[in-house]
């Protein structure tokens, strides 16, 4: 099974929990060094190779891609191994880097083949060292028999709001179990995973500091998938209502323990705070430039694609790329993709480093999100007709581009959470 340890130790610094020295301070760095250019190469290699020539059909089919997740885990790309390696680089640029290869590959296909990670990082990031070793490689399965996780915060009536949770976790002090009741809106790979990692109010009153997180285990009774949502964009990936009906878990499934629990909760009700963050928001914010990453990808991918058709479409005797009209779209998309290149490194980075001042993670996020969108759109534009048409891939990347300004906090959420950290206000 390889060095559980280790990536206890890797998740838990990606989440940026305290660890000591095991991880000292790395230079920033834009060059990248031999090992981060030998991940690139590969996962260019697999995205180029496997996954663009199957975007198409995927996002057609509008189904879970097994058989390119299959391919994925075949080469350690898909697995919690593949978190594992990456995570020994201290400089935290590995992951940007290979998620923005995958993304340049296909977002929805990259979608299905990352999706699990939020899973892992719920349960390493609320989870005992015990826990996370238990059940994160549960979240991936191997080769041979691939698994998937599913981390479900969101509510119908609580997305950005996640402090407003309405499913509810109550104990069963008889039986040592807890039991959950409620239902998830828009989780990625909901009700196809194996594992479900589920955030449930405990005490409502308290609101995000009544909260925690469990693991549901694979075939546990009463956890079922509600609606499949058709969406815009990332259709590769499946998209789903979790309906909790009197799910029954043993008390162990409780991530981080009910010593922890009852601790924290009795200090929130004591002092009105506990000054902890929400369970749900420190997945989020640790997640946040990877996310920026894929964004990076599509936007790259449109870019690349339309630079070239601009050298080779004629126009009025010319290619079309000879004006200024056309050049200087192409100018300002570039610049924008290296500055949310350089944005999302420096807060990869900052996770690793020393941690976040002025939620660079969220900059990074918006940044990137908003400029794959605006990038690919433009892509659009360049290519005219056959740019709007499903002939060509630019309109895809623009329908996958925009689910990126949505999830894991919208623009507006990335722009509140900047907006705070850089006044110490509670801004509204
Ligand atoms: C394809 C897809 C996959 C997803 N995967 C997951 C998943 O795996 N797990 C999971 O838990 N969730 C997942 N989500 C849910 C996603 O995180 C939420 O949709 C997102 O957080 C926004 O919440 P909402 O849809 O309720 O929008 P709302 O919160 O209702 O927001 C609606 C609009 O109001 C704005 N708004 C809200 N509050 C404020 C405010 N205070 N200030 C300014 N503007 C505000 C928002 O920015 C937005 O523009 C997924 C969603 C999609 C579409």
């Amino acid at each position: 099974m390889g060095d559980a340890s280790l990536l206890v130790a890797f998740i838990n610094v990606q989440i940026w929990l305290p660890t000591g020295n095991l991880w000292c301070m790395s230079e920033f760095s834009v060059a990248l060094n031999d090992d981060q250019q030998q991940i690139k190469d590969w996962t260019h290699g697999f995205a180029e190779d496997v996954m663009r020539p199957a975007a198409a059909e995927w996002d057609e089919r509008e189904e879970f891609p097994y058989p390119v997740v299959q391919e994925a885990a075949k080469i350690g790309l898909y697995g919690w191994e593949f978190l594992m390696n990456a995570g020994q680089d201290r400089t935290g640029l590995t992951l940007p880097v290979a998620v923005e290869e995958l993304f340049w590959g296909d977002a929805g296909l990259g979608m299905a083949i990352m999706g699990s990670g939020l899973a892992a990082a719920g349960i390493a990031g609320n989870g005992t060292p015990e826990q996370t070793m238990e059940w994160v490689p549960q979240c991936y399965g191997d080769a041979n028999d691939v698994k998937l996780g599913a981390f479900c915060v969101s509510e119908p009536d609580a997305g950005s709001d996640v402090s407003n949770l309405r499913t509810r976790a109550v104990y069963d002090e008889a039986n040592g179990e807890w039991v959950l009741n409620g239902t998830k809106a828009w989780i990625t790979n909901g009700g196809i995973a194996d594992v479900h990692v589920v955030v449930a109010a405990v005490d409502p009153e308290l609101k995000g500091r009544g909260q925690a997180s469990f693991v549901i285990p694979p075939n546990t009774k009463g956890l079922s998938q509600g609606q499949k949502y058709m969406k815009h964009g990332i259709r590769a990936s499946h998209t789903a209502e979790v309906v909790l009906d009197d799910v029954r878990v043993p008390g162990s499934c409780l991530l981080g323990g009910k010593e922890k629990l009852d601790a924290k909760l009795a200090r929130a009700r004591e002092a009105g705070k506990s000054g902890a963050p929400q369970p749900a928001m420190k997945t989020f914010e640790a997640t946040r430039p990877t996310v920026g990453a894929q964004a990076l990808g599509i936007a790259r991918a449109a870019y690349e694609y339309s630079l070239e058709y601009a050298k080779e479409r004629h126009a009025f005797g010319k290619p079309i790329i000879m004006n200024q009209a056309i050049a200087f779209k192409l100018a300002n998309m570039i610049t924008e993709i290296d500055a949310s290149r350089l944005l999302i490194w420096r807060a990869a980075w900052l996770a690793r480093n020393g941690g976040f001042t002025n939620a660079e993670g969220s900059m990074s996020k918006w940044k990137a999100s908003e400029v794959a969108v605006r990038v690919t759109e433009e892509a659009i534009q360049i290519l005219g007709g056959y740019g709007y048409t499903r002939e060509y891939p630019v309109e895809r990347w623009h329908r996958d581009a925009k689910i990126h300004t949505i999830f894991e906090g919208t623009s507006e959420i990335q722009q509140l959470v900047i907006a705070r950290a850089i006044s110490g206000l509670r801004v509204e």
